[in-house]
């Protein structure tokens, strides 16, 4: 079979880039070796309950935001997303905590002061320097298309000169913004308080505040009371909606399908993909890989043919693996809890260095107008990071797999019931979801399922980080956007779409 755009794997971001080139009248074929769509966000279904494998919290579903936009274009009605208001509580070791994201700020700088008393004051100013960091960032690329007010000729001069004089300033302090980690702005903070920021950076971020820089802390930690967003249905919501558009549109997805390579001609040009059945599928103008871009080049380019740059870079890239626990929890012991989505942080000793694996963990209680479980319940995912190399080391059998999975269960159960003695007895755990569960599922490389960016593209020839060391390959998702999350990878997908065809005006 001939396309035009052959895309490997429906995650979020392949689902969402098929459907914008199918929308655009170019001929697609999306092929995925699970049996639908979804990728990492992909449902988990059990026992009644539909279990979301986040965190719960997503960006971009405002009004004029990029699912918005996505959507506007295919001319399909989005899933339904609610703001969610606070858009998460973090629980502190003893029982302090913090609604972040509601809509009063007086309340939140009240609890910020009553949760850290012991640097109360440089507390809240950390936070004045986020929000105007962020606000500043913001503020520039639109400030200098703004129309000018109707004036005299030289006030619209004076203005204007102000305006360029204001934006170099601007520019500079972000341009050091991104330059400095976030860590110098904690200095003098107490430990508690750096926890409880690093925290939130490496849910965010994927680092903690020693790695992170000013500019990306900013965005961050201003990103929840700027909107975040719970979806009908969870994040498969998204997918199925994706996946249903790409039909109307046209377009082919291939379930249960799985591609194993990229199919050269005599001239070592790639002319599609070959799949595991035997079949090739040819691409005139692109194959879009949604592979993570260790496997985008480790399976379908292949070891010989990737360039020797392309393969140091990717050996700096640091994925993240994510440990799982899925919950029945009960209506009324959810109700207890301080909110839907709790980030809680574990208890540490003075001095002892920021670990992501066993500093916090995540619960993610499916919202009340949407419990996704059997009546009287609520569908909840427990989710931490993980080491993923720790869970691929030699195992002579599964039951040393089972082992450390029992382990790793008995030691989040407590942490759980710990931080969140409100849910007593109420829950009930249905199934764990393992690195190795979730390359079973992905075929992601060692599970790692939060994806690290390479800086500066794959490629030394071409900065843009979807381009390959081959023309028409193109990449699209976590491992190559500009930030973490879904949005981050839907913008990825908006972006290569704009390469291989522009929307029409
Ligand atoms: C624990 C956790 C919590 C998260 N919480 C949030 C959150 O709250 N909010 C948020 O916005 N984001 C969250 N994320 C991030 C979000 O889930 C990801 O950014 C997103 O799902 C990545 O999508 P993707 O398209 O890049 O890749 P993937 O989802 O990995 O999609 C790749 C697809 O390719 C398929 N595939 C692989 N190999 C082949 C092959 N050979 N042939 C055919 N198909 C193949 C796979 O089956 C998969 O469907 C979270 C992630 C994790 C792990």
């Amino acid at each position: 079979m001939t396309h035009e755009v052959v895309v490997v794997g429906a995650g979020v971001g392949g689902l969402t880039a098929a459907a914008l080139l199918a929308a655009r009248g170019v001929s697609v074929c999306v092929v995925e070796r699970e049996s639908r769509g979804g990728g990492c966000a992909a449902a988990f279904e059990k026992f009644g309950y539909g279990f979301e494998p986040t965190a719960g919290l997503y960006e971009g579903w405002g009004a004029d935001e990029i699912f918005a936009r996505v959507f506007a274009e295919l001319r399909d009605a989005p899933p339904e997303a609610r703001r969610v208001s606070p858009a998460y509580a973090v629980r502190m070791p003893g029982g302090a905590q913090v609604r972040v994201g509601g809509a009063d700020a007086g309340e939140f700088d009240a609890e910020l002061r009553l949760a850290f008393p012991e640097c109360a004051d440089l507390a809240a100013e950390f936070y004045r320097e986020m929000d105007a960091l962020d606000a500043l960032a913001r503020a520039l690329p639109r400030r200098s298309v703004s129309p000018l007010p109707s004036r005299s000729i030289f006030s619209k001069f004076k203005t204007a000169a102000r305006r360029v004089a204001d934006e170099e300033t601007g520019s500079r302090l972000i341009r050091t913004a991104h330059a400095e980690t976030v860590a110098r702005s904690l200095a003098g903070a107490s430990p508690r308080f750096r926890r409880f920021i690093d925290s939130q950076l490496q849910l965010f971020t994927l680092r903690a505040s020693d790695r992170c820089s000013r500019a990306e802390a900013a965005r961050a930690l201003t990103l929840p009371r700027r909107g975040l967003y719970a979806i009908r249905g969870g994040a498969q919501a998204l997918a199925d909606a994706l996946t249903e558009s790409i039909r109307r549109s046209g377009g082919t997805l291939r379930f249960d399908t799985t591609a194993l390579r990229l199919a050269y001609d005599s001239a070592g040009a790639a002319v599609g993909v070959d799949l595991l059945s035997g079949e090739t599928l040819r691409a005139t103008r692109a194959v879009l890989s949604n592979l993570t871009a260790w496997d985008t080049y480790g399976k379908l380019v292949g070891a010989s043919r990737t360039p020797a740059d392309v393969r140091a870079r990717l050996k700096t890239l640091r994925g993240w693996g994510a440990y799982l626990v899925f919950l029945g929890v009960e209506t009324r012991a959810a109700a207890r809890l301080p909110d839907g989505r709790v980030l809680a942080v574990s208890d540490f000793n003075e001095g002892e260095e920021f670990d992501p694996v066993r500093a916090s963990l995540v619960l993610n209680c499916a919202p009340a107008w949407d419990t996704r479980a059997p009546e009287g319940r609520r569908a909840a995912t427990l989710s931490t990071f993980a080491d993923a190399s720790e869970w691929f080391a030699y195992h002579e059998d599964e039951s040393e797999h089972e082992a450390q999975d029992q382990r790793e269960l008995e030691f989040w159960w407590g942490r759980l019931h710990a931080a969140l003695p409100e849910l007593a007895d109420g829950c009930e755990v249905i199934e764990t979801l393992t690195p190795r569960g979730y390359f079973d599922l992905t075929r992601r490389r060692l599970g790692a399922v939060w994806g690290a960016t390479p800086a500066g593209g794959l490629s030394s020839a071409d900065a843009h980080p979807y381009r390959t060391h081959l023309p028409n390959l193109l990449l699209v998702g976590d491992t190559v956007s500009a930030g973490s999350g879904m949005a981050a990878v839907a913008h990825s997908a908006l972006a290569v779409a704009n390469v291989i065809a522009p929307r029409r005006a």
